[in-house]
């Protein structure tokens, strides 16, 4: 995926106006809608955590086209998103798996993937003067998962099959979801406790330490693969 001058915009100023702000939004919603699987996106993003958040009441919920009869996963705190894959077959599905799947922040190419961001704000963001007392966090989760509609040749065995899988899959991507909902706070405790000069830096420390939890947790559980989240 290429940047979008926007973003680069963004990523240059250092203060945002509500225009760029915008900017940024539509940026993330294409992003969304694209299912763009570039690391590079994530660092983006991750960088970009400086900068005023975004009104609540502007974002829009980007949902892929091409929603089908499956029904939709939901996680709470996250927005998902979908790569389809076709198939009849176990050996099928796992070659759509290899070719289709995200890759994520870390490289690693699986099965799905957990994105989040947080962003951070204060009265005087960027200059000697502030107000931390008023500095805000919020976050952004997108999970991309499969989504195989079963054709009517396929075997109930392995639809049987699939959906254990799906749910474990969902399972392991809730645990990195859930650790952004949980701690993200800790990047507003951060904030507060330090000066209108170190603020920014004690945020980006306490966002690499969720940032930390992701990488020992795939660690642990081989990305989800020991909790089930093996196919076939
Ligand atoms: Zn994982």
């Amino acid at each position: 995926m290429q940047l979008s001058r926007g973003m680069l915009k963004v990523l240059a100023a250092t203060s945002a106006s509500n225009q760029d702000e915008r900017q940024a939004h539509d940026h993330f919603a294409e992003m969304n809608a694209k299912l763009t699987r570039s690391v590079s996106v994530y660092l983006v993003l991750v960088a970009a955590c400086g900068r005023p958040s975004i009104p609540a009441s502007s974002r829009t919920e980007t949902q892929p086209a091409t929603q089908t009869a499956v029904a939709p996963v939901r996680i709470p705190n996250a927005t998902i998103a979908y790569y389809d894959i076709t198939g009849s077959s176990a050996d099928e599905l796992r070659t759509q798996l290899d070719r289709f799947g995200p890759i994520g922040y870390d490289g690693y190419k699986g099965d799905a993937t957990t994105r989040w961001f947080i962003r951070w704000n204060w009265p005087g963001y960027g200059e000697s003067s502030c107000d931390l007392n008023q500095a805000t966090v919020s976050y952004e989760i997108e999970v991309i998962l499969p989504r195989w509609s079963p054709p009517d040749n396929a075997q109930p065995d392995l639809v049987t099959q699939w959906t254990a899988y799906l749910h474990a899959l969902i399972e392991h991507e809730k645990g990195h979801v859930e650790y952004v909902v949980d701690r993200h706070s800790t990047v507003l405790d951060a904030i507060k406790n330090a000066t209108c000069e170190t603020a920014d830096e004690a945020a980006a420390r306490a966002l690499q330490a969720i940032r930390q939890h992701d990488i020992e947790y795939d660690a642990a559980t081989d990305h989800g693969k020991n909790q089930g989240a093996r196919f076939p």
